[in-house]
């Protein structure tokens, strides 16, 4: 437990160094770096549910808003039992710099439940979520705070949160409010593609990455922490790159086969065992605590915060660690990998084929268009290349490294906000 507590307050911490980190290579305004040093709103709200047996439980749920000057606050929902203000608090943080890097006219927000789904039944989740949506209130909306899935939250509960949003609105309001929640099912004014934008995004990312380091993804051998949304499409396309997954962890176990495991099969496999890779027959199952030990050249940690830390960076083989998880390394961790020359593709970059799915799921819902998976694909990766260009050219000419650069390139889009709009009054 008290493990636990340190890696919550360690993430807050951590988003905090790295942007006190930046603001000091930039030279940022004292004066802006004050502001986007705090939250501009924590939301803390108790509910009471249902549960099937007819007892009534009350659940606590966070949203917190960190910095609005470039639009609409933006960023997923996740039901964890670590969820509480710290987490929302780093998490929000995070999406502000990831927005803005993406140049998406979205600020930071981040927020979710205190609970582990695998406690609850479908009806419960339902109920959980849809009391949730309604004490979030107006705090969410199309044009206020727009919500998105994250870790244990799916494309269904996005529906229900659009249902419950928009039937407490009047009825001549009702049918335009769809996009007060993105990584909705595609029936439901979702998006083409917006299931694999964050898994397809880290790859296309890492390819970047090969090219920039001219060098290859086929034949490499990667390692894959959580095979959940972003760890199971990151997998699904490393394949089409010709790279090798040897080792997968998830909160079941961790499996390893020297030969490599078909992502494909694999999911085939999770997906009949609710979602868990323990038990797969063809990798055999090792000592969790050795993962980030293993031999490999990539890197992809795509489950929770605080993953790659002091206790375990010097023992890591991988030559570059694509963080499709927001937060898996802590700055500790990142410069004992620095120092041994291994590179790491920063969370505000590497995982933001989501937010960039998202708005795109935004604009479509807004324009009344309906887009193909062909235009979502193209769009998503002319977008992410132009991030990870910024980036680059950011590390030469600050002479730092990929996450500095990227929050530099973050932070100075919201500076220019603040200094040509000024401070109210
Ligand atoms: P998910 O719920 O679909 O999957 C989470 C995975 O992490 C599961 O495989 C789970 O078993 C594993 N996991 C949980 N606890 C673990 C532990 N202690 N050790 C090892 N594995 C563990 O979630 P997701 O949507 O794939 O999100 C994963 C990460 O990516 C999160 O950090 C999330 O914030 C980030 N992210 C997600 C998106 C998105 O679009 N879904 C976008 C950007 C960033």
């Amino acid at each position: 437990m008290e493990t636990e507590e340190k890696k919550k307050k360690g993430m807050y911490e951590s988003v905090q160094y790295q942007f006190e980190t930046a603001a000091n290579v930039m030279g940022l305004d004292e004066n802006i770096r004050k502001i986007l040093a705090t939250t501009n709103n924590e939301i803390v709200v108790h509910f009471p549910v249902k549960m099937d047996n007819g007892s009534v439980e009350v659940f606590t749920g966070y949203r917190v808003q960190h910095n609005n000057a470039l639009g609409p606050y933006k960023g997923g929902l996740r039901y964890h039992p670590s969820v509480d203000i710290a987490a929302a608090r780093a998490l929000a943080t995070w999406m502000t710099w990831k927005t803005s890097l993406a140049g998406l006219p979205y600020g930071g927000g981040k927020g979710g439940v205190q609970l582990d789904p695998a406690n609850y039944s479908q009806s419960e989740l339902e109920r959980i979520t849809r009391r949730f949506t309604y004490s979030l209130g107006d705090n969410i909306g199309p044009d206020i705070d727009i919500p998105a899935p994250d870790v244990n939250t799916t494309p269904q509960m996005m529906a229900w949160i659009a249902d419950t949003y928009m039937s407490t609105k009047s009825p001549s309001e009702r049918s335009n409010f769809a996009h007060v929640v993105t990584g909705k099912p595609v029936g439901t004014g979702g998006l083409e593609g917006r299931d694999r934008a964050t898994g397809f995004g880290v790859v296309v990312t890492l390819q970047a990455w090969a090219d920039w380091k001219e060098t290859s993804l086929s034949g490499k051998k990667y390692i894959v922490q959580g095979f959940g949304n972003v760890g199971h499409w990151a997998s699904l396309f490393m394949k089409e790159k010709g790279a090798i997954l040897t080792a997968v962890q998830d909160a079941s176990g961790t499996i390893y086969a020297e030969d490599g495991i078909d992502p494909q099969d694999l999911l085939t496999y999770t997906s009949a065992n609710n979602g868990r890779v323990a038990g797969y027959s063809k990798a055999h199952a090792i000592d969790p605590s050795t993962f980030f030990t293993l031999d490999c050249d990539i890197c992809i940690p795509a489950a929770l915060g605080d993953q790659i830390t002091e206790e375990n960076a010097h023992l890591i083989k991988a030559k570059v660690i694509a963080e499709g998880a927001n937060g898996p390394t802590n700055p500790e961790g990142e410069a004992i990998l620095l120092k041994r020359g291994i590179d790491v593709i920063p969370d505000i970059l590497c995982n933001s084929g989501g937010v960039i799915g998202s708005y795109f799921e935004w604009l479509q819902n807004k324009s009344g268009e309906i887009w193909t998976m062909d235009d979502v694909i193209g769009k998503l990766e002319s977008k992410l290349l132009i991030s990870f260009k910024k980036v680059v050219a950011s590390s030469v000419e600050y002479k730092t490294d990929l996450r500095t650069a990227a929050y530099i390139v973050a932070i100075k889009r919201i500076e220019v906000a603040y200094k040509l709009r000024g401070i109210f009054p």
